[in-house]
């Protein structure tokens, strides 16, 4: 991979770079302190007389000259010729006093000294008479009491910031490299070996795609009638639908430089580094033009200005997301940079962002339907060993609601189960425990659950299969469990939705009623309820109140919708007797069908009880299993429909101790 500026990886290349070490100050520092040392060791080498003795060597007419330096001391230079005599025997001697005083003394003040010499000088003769030099004098020690503070300051100062960048950026990050951009960058160096082959379904998706890499290879095509060439393309979907995938394929198949950033990793807390990002990765990316810039997950940086304003701290992000808008308005597409960004949050992105222009192709890339899902299991099941059983098309079928993500999770953890079996290949045995495992969690061998408990869990899960089997607008089942599994789950029920993206009142009523399936058979069963149906409470009074406050369902309240107002307002728009209206409608039709659920199963109790003590024997059962135990279901099979809407209703029941739910 060759990163141009990442931080991250790239201890190698920077190491090299940056020479500058803070142990070099150190040295620094160390050298002249010892430079000082030896140089004043010679300056302080004359010996130190007092005035009397000054006085005497005066008197004698021994002085050659007397220096004053910076006011405070004076330095005695004896007559060379005297230097012989045994008076100073032990200075003449000495190599160092050759040009150096022979003796100093402390002056006091100058005012001092002078009428000193005057008085000496009164009783010398005129040729003998001494006058004073004045010099000033920088000694390094002097000079260094001011030069080691600072010295100091900046050296701390340099560690800092060395350290700011470092934790930023990794080891070898330099304060000055954090406004540059982290993108990775692709290019004919480094091959990218994701193509669109890999990626499975999503065929719109990838016509859209594949045109934005002919308009890089081909831009006069299609210029020369005039069109412009987009400068974004978004992708918008639900989290592990292959929005990464398809923007590595563009990448794999277009061969042109391609660079790819987080949102997040415009983000630092320094005021305006997101900015400089901005504009750092579009002058890369316009000196290698034509080129792709993939920002992932751009809804960090793009969402929507002056919201959250209460909470106040937004202003880095708006003037990153302004310097974005700015860019993408300053570059043309002629240059040939597009741009490509990836979200899961469409919503929350500044309508700027969106608007022609700039994003001028939105692509949505939604969870695969049953189609899709067989193929994307083809794309993976190539990479694994998989015994000649193992069918893409039932596998699809027992996936509803799966996006890509979780069907490459399936093929990965069920090669792991084989491996940990010791199996050659991988069967379909393998594939229903890694489905059980990504749809509830670990199978939970070891947990303790006692008969009564685990007759309860399964006349629950025989509630919602029986409602469902007998409801004419419910999903119909695909398998019911009560192996406990993951964290507080004890058992689940997985069914599979028809193709439909509109739903009626009747089918909503209907989902209603059977997720009540589960509490109103402990209801008939043990005359008593128990905290497993929390989970589905949950579900029906959420479903309850989008009924009348969204969708507009129900008589009393009338045909109104609150959910874009109550979006945008912290108060809830409505008057409080709509409110206590609404309250009342909700308990009423949720009483309405959990009455409807008992008699359901009290119509159907011989049906209710089979199951469930199939459920006590076997543990798991299946649709083909109930089929055989209680007949055909009594409604015509929608399955003949071989595409279906993606969408999942798992129940998971939690009738943990350790959970703190209760109802
Ligand atoms: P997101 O939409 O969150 O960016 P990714 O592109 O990162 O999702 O998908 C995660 C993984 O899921 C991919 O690496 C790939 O293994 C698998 N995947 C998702 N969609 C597809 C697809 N259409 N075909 C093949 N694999 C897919």
């Amino acid at each position: 991979m060759n990163e141009t500026r990442n931080t991250k990886n790239n201890k190698g290349p920077n190491k090299k770079g940056s020479k500058f070490n803070i142990y070099w100050i150190y040295g620094i520092v160390i050298l002249v302190l010892l430079v000082i040392q030896v140089y004043s060791a010679g300056v302080g080498a004359s010996e130190e007389i007092s005035y009397k003795r000054f006085n005497e060597l005066a008197q004698s007419g021994a002085i050659d000259k007397l220096e004053v330096v910076n006011k405070t001391t004076a330095k005695v230079y004896i007559k060379k010729s005297r230097l012989d005599s045994e008076e100073f025997k032990n200075i003449s001697t000495d190599a160092f006093n050759i040009n150096q005083p022979h003796f100093n003394f402390n002056i006091g003040t100058v005012d001092a000294l002078e009428t000193r010499l005057e008085k000496i000088n009164e009783s010398l003769q005129p040729d003998q008479q001494i006058f004073p030099l004045y010099r000033n004098e920088y000694s390094w020690t002097s000079a260094l009491t001011y030069i080691l503070p600072i010295i100091l300051i900046v050296a701390i100062w340099i560690f800092i910031m060395r350290r700011m960048s470092g934790g930023a950026g990794g080891p070898g990050a330099q304060i000055f490299n954090i406004g540059k951009s982290k993108a990775t960058l692709f290019d004919k160096d480094t091959k990218v070996n994701v193509t669109f082959q890999d990626v499975a379904g999503l065929d719109e998706a990838k016509e859209e795609v594949i045109e934005v890499v002919d308009f890089l290879k081909n831009p006069k095509k299609y210029t020369a009638l005039g069109g412009k060439i987009p400068k974004g393309v978004l992708l918008v979907g639900p989290p592990g639908t292959g929005k990464t995938l398809l923007a590595k394929a563009v990448a794999g198949e277009a061969e042109v430089p391609f660079f790819t950033i987080s949102g997040s990793d415009f983000v630092e807390m320094f005021v305006g580094v997101g900015a400089s990002r901005v504009r750092d990765l579009f002058r890369q990316a316009r000196e290698k033009a034509p080129c792709i810039i993939f920002i992932d997950e751009i809804d960090a940086i793009g969402r929507a200005r002056g919201r959250n304003s209460i909470q106040g701290g937004n202003d880095e992000r708006e003037n990153t997301l302004n310097q974005l808008l700015v860019e993408m308005d300053g570059f043309s597409s002629e240059k040939g940079v597009i741009l490509m960004a990836a979200t899961n949050r469409p919503d929350v992105l500044d309508s700027a962002l969106l608007r022609p222009g700039r994003f001028d192709r939105q692509i949505g890339i939604d969870r695969p339907d049953l189609n899709g899902r067989e193929q994307i299991f083809r794309v993976h099941l190539k990479h694994i060993k998989a015994s000649s059983a193992v069918n893409a098309e039932v596998l699809a079928e027992m996936t509803p609601g799966f996006a890509g993500a979780e069907i490459a999770n399936v093929c990965n953890e069920s090669a792991l189960i084989a491996a940990r079996r010791g199996k050659k290949k991988v069967d379909m045995d393998d594939f229903n425990y890694a489905l059980d495992k990504v749809i509830g969690g670990l199978e939970k061998k070891n947990k303790l659950i006692s008969p009564g408990e685990k007759k309860v869990i399964a006349y629950h899960e025989a509630g919602h299969a029986i409602c469902g089997w007998f409801l004419e607008h419910a999903s119909p089942l695909v398998k019911v469990t009560i192996v406990p599994r993951g964290i507080g789950t004890l058992g689940y029920a997985q069914y599979l939705p028809k193709e439909e993206y509109i739903t009626s009142t009747e089918q909503l009523l209907d989902r209603m009623c059977m997720t009540f399936g589960g509490r109103a058979a402990e209801t008939i069963v043990f005359g008593k309820v128990s905290t497993g149906a929390q989970n589905d409470l949950d579900q029906i009074t959420k479903m309850a109140y989008s009924m009348i406050s969204v969708y507009g369902m129900n008589e009393n309240v009338g045909n109104v919708s609150f959910y874009g107002l109550q979006k945008d307002q912290i108060s809830k728009p409505y008057s409080e007797e709509t409110s206590a209206l609404i309250d009342s409608e909700v308990r009423k039709m949720v009483q309405i069908q959990f009455e409807r659920a008992k008699d359901l199963l009290s119509k159907h109790r011989n049906e209710l009880e089979i199951l469930a003590h199939a459920l006590l024997e076997k543990e798991v059962v299946v649709k083909s299993d109930l089929e055989l135990l209680i007949g055909n279901r009594p409604y015509p099979e929608e399955e003949k429909l071989k595409k279906q809407l993606p969408d999942q209703i798992v129940s998971i029941e939690d009738v943990d101790d350790n959970n703190t739910t209760t109802t």
